[in-house]
């Protein structure tokens, strides 16, 4: 069994929390590959190393002074080596860094030093060998991640190795240039690394006990979920629950390897599997709730728009001539409705609405904004009757009004539209009739 491990900056804040992971490397020796972050925050108004070096970078960028600040940041691992005590300089690191930023590296190549310096550190304290992601991480000249030449350059090096630290976030083009993931993007190299060495496990260690069934800051103490498939994990974080960076699923995914959430600070806490498929049904019959605010609702209404042929096409053809993304399109007999992003829509609202004039003369179009919409998801839902019924029996009892209803033939998701100042108090009774009188 091989398991590639990837620990988040609140893991290895400090040398405290670099313990706590080395001694959950230590306790599982199949535990082999470790994709570290860079320190992130050690108390709630701390700053990542990232942003500091961002913030550094922008200095540098504009002739600036900015020793000091590169200073802060070389003490942000100094007191981690320390800590640690580790026979471990890095000096020479520093300099070159300095170099760099003179030389205006980018800020690609600043904000990745983060994840570089930690994998040094993590390396020297683990005793593992230390791969720089710039040599086994590639991205093509369009900037798109460089798929095939990375699994085949990054399996065939770390073939040769027992055990390695390979640092989150970044990779390189092909002349060398640095450049790294979006934010959050040590997630992605984790996966990456563990379809190279096709693993057996991705344990994704972090700060919470896995995926929550609800956000946290709308319901107290939510239960973490114990499995959950990609496809459903894919339709809450859509919708706003994170845990991972989305993109991080896709190498994984191809390869059947299952990905573990896990808490560095609860390492006794199973955490939640997210897998290609499963037998096991979820606690519940709903796997998890997640939504978002901020959503307007485009109502265009012709009397017998249900047998024009191509109507649907030309209302959808002005949202497209206008680079505006649609996310559900409810119909009716004479009406179609359009939910959008509203910051997406506002500056573009009568020029869309002009275009739908033009292109399907409409009886009328009527706007309506500040909409939220709400996704429960489950694969638990498709051999369970009943469930739209209980969803909408606890909003009606919460005296909700429900706009929009959605459910894909795929039965894995119901989405609701509600006003943005009913969306806490949706999501709570929907939790409490699915899971809190279910316990
Ligand atoms: N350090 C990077 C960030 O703060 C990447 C990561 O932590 O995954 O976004």
């Amino acid at each position: 069994m091989k398991k590639v491990v990837k620990f988040g900056g609140s893991s290895l804040a400090s040398a405290e929390q670099f313990i706590k992971v080395g001694n959950i490397i230590r306790a599982d020796k199949e535990r082999c590959f470790v994709v570290p972050s860079a320190p992130g925050k050690r108390f709630s108004d701390d700053t990542k190393v990232t942003d500091m070096l961002y913030a550094c970078y922008s200095l540098a960028e504009e002739g600036r002074d900015f020793k000091k600040e590169l200073l802060q940041i070389k003490d942000r691992y100094q007191e981690i080596i320390d800590g640690l005590h580790l026979e471990l300089s890095l000096d020479n690191e520093f300099l070159v860094i300095e170099k760099n930023f003179k030389g205006k590296a980018g800020d690609n190549y600043a904000a990745s030093r983060g994840e570089y310096l930690n994998g040094i550190v993590m390396a020297a304290y683990l005793g593992y060998d230390f791969i720089d992601a710039a040599e086994v991480i590639f991205f093509k000249e369009n900037g798109e991640f460089d798929a095939e030449l990375t699994n085949e350059v990054l399996s065939e090096r770390l073939s040769h190795c027992k055990n390695a630290v390979v640092p989150g976030f970044y990779g390189s083009y092909a002349d060398g240039r640095v450049k790294t993931f979006s934010r959050g993007g040590s997630d992605i190299t984790g996966s990456i690394v563990a379809k190279a060495v096709k693993a057996d496990v991705y344990e994704n260690w972090t700060d919470v006990s896995g995926f929550l069934i609800a956000d946290p800051r709308i319901i107290n103490k939510p239960e973490a979920i114990e499995v959950i498939t990609y496809r459903e994990l894919r339709e809450l974080a859509y919708m706003g629950a994170t845990v991972l960076h989305e993109d991080a699923i896709f190498p994984v995914r191809q390869q059947g390897i299952p990905i573990n959430i896990r808490n560095t600070n609860a390492p006794e806490d199973e955490g939640t599997w997210i897998v290609g498929s499963t037998c096991q049904k979820s606690k519940y019959v709903i796997t998890g709730i997640a939504g978002k605010k901020g959503f307007c609702a485009i109502n265009i209404e012709k009397d017998m728009m249900n047998s024009e042929i191509g109507f649907g096409r030309k209302i959808l053809q002005s949202f497209e001539e206008n680079g505006i993304s649609f996310e559900h399109v409810p119909s009716g007999i004479d009406t179609m409705t359009v939910f959008v992003h509203q910051d997406e829509f506002m500056h573009k609202e009568q020029k869309v609405v002009a275009g739908i004039h033009r292109l399907a003369e409409p009886d009328s179009i009527d706007i309506e904004s500040d909409l939220a919409l709400i996704a429960v998801v489950g694969r638990g839902m498709k051999s369970t009757r009943g469930t739209a019924g209980r969803v909408f029996a606890a909003l009606a009892h919460a005296n909700i009004n429900v706009k929009m209803i959605d459910q894909g033939s795929s039965e894995l998701n119901i989405i609701i539209g509600v006003a943005n100042e009913d969306f806490d108090a949706a999501i709570r009774a929907i939790y409490d009739i699915f899971v809190v009188t279910q316990l």
